[in-house]
């Protein structure tokens, strides 16, 4: 294993993400939800992974974390804040292609305009309202008692088209129960969701889309439903790397090479 190692912490507010990098490839990564304690929790990630990739501590250069617990993390050589680390880690991720990533995080959702240079050139945040952030599917996930792991496959089924009006997430999970009540499939509600997200990030989008690459990273860009969804709202190709929940992290790890 090779000397010069860096580790990025993001400290989220719904997951801890880890990654450890050589400053090109994620050589390994850890994701744990984000629970009281997150220093020790950090801490604990760090070792398990240290031994298990049997690393000495000469190895490494420094942990950088970010995300909004990022202060907690008392032994970090360097913090970062989210929003540079995203462009950083996604940019170089995307061999330099990306233009636009619309990030959903568990408590908000951020819209970010990259130049051909990687450098932010615009931005947008919405973290006042739940609904279109990975709260809002993890208590849809709840109500149609479904992991969200399925969403995706479930809303490749055919289903009748539903509309959920509520853009409020108090109100919209009153909309979700009565339409279970009245036996509407889990598939017909989890479209309508993915519909209802995607044209929220529409919103925020339109005006911020430039030519090039747009990604979707963050936890629920794992969903495929989701992805489709908002390629059909914005009518042009949505990316979506591998491990899209890592990016952060590893944007803050890269810092530790420059
Ligand atoms: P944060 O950085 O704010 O902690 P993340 O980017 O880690 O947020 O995203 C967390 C969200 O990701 C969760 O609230 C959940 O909605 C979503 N999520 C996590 N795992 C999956 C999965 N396997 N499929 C779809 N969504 C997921």
């Amino acid at each position: 294993m090779t000397t010069d190692l860096s580790i990025g912490l993001d400290l989220g507010s719904t997951a801890i993400k880890m990654v450890v990098t050589d400053g090109e490839e994620i050589v390994h990564r850890q994701c744990v939800p984000t629970a009281p304690g997150q220093e020790i929790l950090a801490r604990r990630m760090i070792d398990k992974t240290m031994s298990t990739l049997s690393l000495k501590p000469e190895q490494i250069k420094g942990i950088a974390s970010t995300g909004y617990g990022k202060k907690l993390f008392a032994e970090a050589s360097s913090n970062i804040d989210e929003i540079s680390a995203n462009a950083l880690g996604l940019f170089k991720l995307s061999g330099r292609s990306a233009r636009t990533i619309i990030n959903i995080g568990g408590q908000d959702l951020k819209v970010l305009s990259l130049s051909d240079s990687g450098r932010i050139v615009d931005f947008k945040m919405n973290d006042k309202c739940a609904a279109g952030t990975g709260r809002f599917f993890e208590l849809v996930a709840r109500l149609l008692d479904t992991p969200l792991e399925k969403f995706g496959q479930l809303s490749a089924a055919e289903a009748p088209v539903l509309e959920l009006n509520n853009t409020c997430v108090v109100f919209a999970e009153s909309e979700i129960v009565s339409l279970l009540a009245r036996g509407e499939s889990k598939e017909a509600i989890i479209k309508a969701l993915h519909a209802s997200v995607a044209r929220r990030v529409a919103g925020m989008v339109h005006s911020k889309i430039s030519d090039g690459d747009v990604y979707l990273d963050g936890g629920p860009a794992q969903n495929q439903g989701l992805r489709e969804a908002l390629e059909d709202e914005l009518m042009l190709e949505v990316k979506v790397l591998p491990e899209p929940q890592f990016t952060v992290a590893y944007g803050a790890a890269l810092t530790l090479f420059n």
